[in-house]
């Protein structure tokens, strides 16, 4: 397992975290100022500064990008799956330009959710029938990019409105299903978060290897959570071993950035530069 603790050369930052405290050129530029030299940004932080300007700062400030946020919401109404397929060939392309090194999938919950104004349905085998269908035909658009697609699943309470893939098991099953002869084109985006409690991660993240370990998203489990979507601990705040969660994805050579991601009212309400020093201490220290 790789040591952490003198430096934060492996640490991304996922941009949602300190997303309230600027945009994405001033969260570029802070990057830059605690030498944080990767990133993971959202598409709708890209579309607020323009597409070729988000691409050249990037690019002007050496940054990786350990994936973009996100593609999928595949689960929708008929009137509204040629939106579905169109929206995801958009994020292949931005994600292209700003050459991140996968989309971050979050595939949909019921399609009323999803894609707001779809009919109402409580079919959720239906709803993951289309997740598969739509992976697919976004895959081989992606395929044509070389844009790996990283399947994240999603706590069981996101269910309903963001992900009906919620555990890793469901993940990979899909991913085996696309893709048998695992060619690295698609694979799972594991987030401490929505995976910690899982009796079966250990088999699970054995199972996928390296081939099918895309991401690696940190954060912590608050005890209470207040707000199950903006309610996310800082690392070493709450209950997830998050230490022995990055282990056993190194055991099976996973070797790539640990991204922080912190949706939390909390950390959106603090200063910039003091959310970023936090990160950088607790990634060296809990991660
Ligand atoms: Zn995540």
């Amino acid at each position: 397992m790789r040591d952490f603790s003198n430096d934060h050369r492996w640490l991304s930052l996922n941009t949602a975290t300190v997303r309230k405290q600027g945009d994405l050129i001033d969260i570029i530029d802070a990057c830059a100022r605690h030498g944080i030299r990767a990133i993971d940004p959202w598409r709708d932080q890209v579309a607020h500064v323009g597409l070729d300007r988000a691409v050249r700062a990037v690019k002007d400030a050496g940054l990786d990008l350990s994936g973009y946020c996100r593609g999928g919401m595949f689960t929708a109404d008929g009137a509204h799956r040629s939106e579905v397929r169109d929206d995801n060939r958009r994020a292949v392309d931005e994600a292209a330009a700003l050459g991140a090194a996968c989309i971050v999938l979050v595939v949909g919950g019921l399609p009323q959710y999803s894609r707001p104004g779809s009919a109402v349905s409580k079919d959720i085998a239906a709803a993951r029938n289309q997740v598969h269908d739509g992976i697919a035909e976004m895959l081989d658009y992606a395929k044509q990019a070389k844009l790996p697609l990283a399947i994240e699943p999603l706590h069981p309470a996101y269910a309903a409105d963001r992900a009906c893939v919620n555990t890793t098991r469901q993940a990979l099953d899909i991913c085996d299903a696309l893709d048998p002869g695992r060619s690295c084109a698609i694979g799972v985006a594991l987030d401490v978060y929505h995976i910690w409690w899982d009796p079966e991660l250990t088999g699970q993240i054995v199972r996928a290897g390296k081939d099918r370990l895309l991401a690696f998203h940190v954060c912590d489990w608050l005890v209470p959570t207040k707000d199950i979507l903006n309610d996310r601990g800082m690392m070493g705040d709450g209950v997830i071993d998050i230490k022995s969660v990055r282990a056993m994805v190194e055991a099976q050579g996973f070797a790539g950035y640990s991204e922080i991601e912190i949706f939390s009212n909390d950390w959106w309400g603090r200063p910039l530069d003091e959310v970023l020093r936090t990160c950088i201490e607790r990634h060296r220290t809990v991660v």
